[in-house]
């Protein structure tokens, strides 16, 4: 748990926020300012500042797992889904936690970014 970032503090309830999923190492809940119908946010709930930022294999499996299961309480499973996670300058990272988007619920086209 990282005192100074907002997603370790929702994926442990220091701070709510609108939860679809949760299990005992990761955390699903709505974008305060989705992209799409269906825009999820799912964070493990250890601090890790993105993808590549040795997370063990067990938590990278759960957040899968959580994705699967966002999809299904969303009702998007058949329709289709993306999954998005920015690393870093380029991708305009802006929260330094390692969260995936979870974005559905709408034809999404081609373009590449979401919000
Ligand atoms: P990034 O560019 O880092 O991939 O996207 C961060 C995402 O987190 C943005 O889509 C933004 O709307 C969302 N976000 C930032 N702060 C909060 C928050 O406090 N609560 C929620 N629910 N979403 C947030
Ligand atoms: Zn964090």
């Amino acid at each position: 748990m990282n005192d100074d970032c907002i997603f370790c503090k929702i994926a442990n309830h220091v701070i709510e926020s609108t939860y679809v999923y949760e299990d005992d190492l990761v955390a699903a809940f709505r974008d305060m300012n989705p992209a799409a119908p269906t825009h999820v946010l799912v964070v493990p709930k250890k601090h890790h500042e993105n993808i590549v930022d040795d997370v063990p294999a067990e938590t990278l499996a759960a957040m899968v797992h959580a994705v699967d299961e966002v999809a299904k309480a969303e009702g998007i499973s058949e329709s289709g889904f993306r999954v998005i996670t920015n690393t870093g300058k380029d991708a305009d990272q802006v929260v330094k936690h390692l969260h995936l988007h979870v974005l559905g619920g709408t034809f999404l086209g081609e373009a590449l970014v979401t919000a």
